[in-house]
């Protein structure tokens, strides 16, 4: 288990399944607390980046699609429609705040090709420099799956390795990390803390979630594995309890808390 006390430079992610209901709509009341929860942090004085999932489900509650869409250009479709929306609602909650907010659409070159991968490092230090809380995204309009990260797990701790970020914090729907699927196995237990990368190779991680969002522990476990040669530390805990990441400014401990400092 871990807190977020002791980090100044977090990357929060929050999944698809955090921010919308089953039918892709955003749901408000749980957008509305994340964003009074992470505006206190900022105002606590941490530097902030937030990953978003969320276009895709958000495209696809407007767009009335049942389910995910199938298709390649459906998906492109419901990602332009949904970045729109998604970011809307943030510019909107945070102003309530005082906080700037800025859209970071990302493809898998931005990271990793080198000239690209400065371009974005430069973006990121003069949003942080001015105390702008950047909103990343995949560009899933543009990043079609052949050639796309795919998941923001993955992408959030590219990112946070990219900038040189103390915390990844995951939000999901899930408590921390279990040693098998808890769905299915009755005698499944959580891991409170992993500290050496040999005990991700123990977990197994099962399939992937739910109707809205793309990640499931694998992608989590990927994201941990990045983290790892980042020689950072990541979380992950449940959205769903109440001021969760209060609780953790607060110094609670919850969730799985991955170390992987020296
Ligand atoms: N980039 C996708 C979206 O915003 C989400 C990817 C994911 O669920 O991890 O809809």
């Amino acid at each position: 288990m871990g807190s977020l006390k002791d980090f100044k430079k977090v990357v929060i992610k929050i999944g698809s399944s955090s921010l919308t209901h089953q039918s892709g709509l955003l749901d408000l009341w749980k957008m509305e607390s994340l964003v009074k929860q992470i505006a206190n942090l900022y105002n606590s004085g941490k530097d902030i980046v937030i990953v978003s999932s969320g276009a895709i489900a958000a495209g696809m509650g407007k767009m009335k699609f049942v389910g995910k869409p199938k298709t390649i250009p459906e998906k492109q479709a419901a990602a332009a429609v949904g970045q729109g929306t998604l970011m809307y609602m943030y510019e909107k909650l945070f102003s309530e705040y005082g906080i700037t907010v800025a859209q970071v659409l990302l493809t898998k070159e931005d990271m990793y090709q080198d000239i690209r991968r400065e371009h974005s490092i430069n973006a990121f230090s003069a949003l942080i420099k001015h105390r702008i809380i950047p909103i990343v995204n995949e560009n899933d309009v543009v990043a079609i799956d052949e050639i796309k990260v795919g998941d923001n797990d993955t992408l959030s701790a590219e990112v946070c390795k990219m900038i040189g970020f103390e915390n990844l914090t995951i939000l999901s729907d899930i408590e921390g990390v279990y040693n098998k699927d808890p769905r299915k196995h009755k005698d499944a237990y959580m891991i409170n803390e992993i500290k050496n990368i040999s005990e991700l190779d123990e977990i197994d991680a099962g399939d992937a979630g739910s109707n809205v969002g793309t990640g499931g522990m694998q992608t989590k476990l990927k994201a941990a594995q990045i983290i790892a040669e980042a020689k950072g530390t990541m979380l992950i805990v449940n959205s769903g309890h109440h001021e969760v990441l209060n609780e953790l400014l607060n110094g609670r401990k919850c969730g799985t808390f991955f170390d992987f400092r020296d």
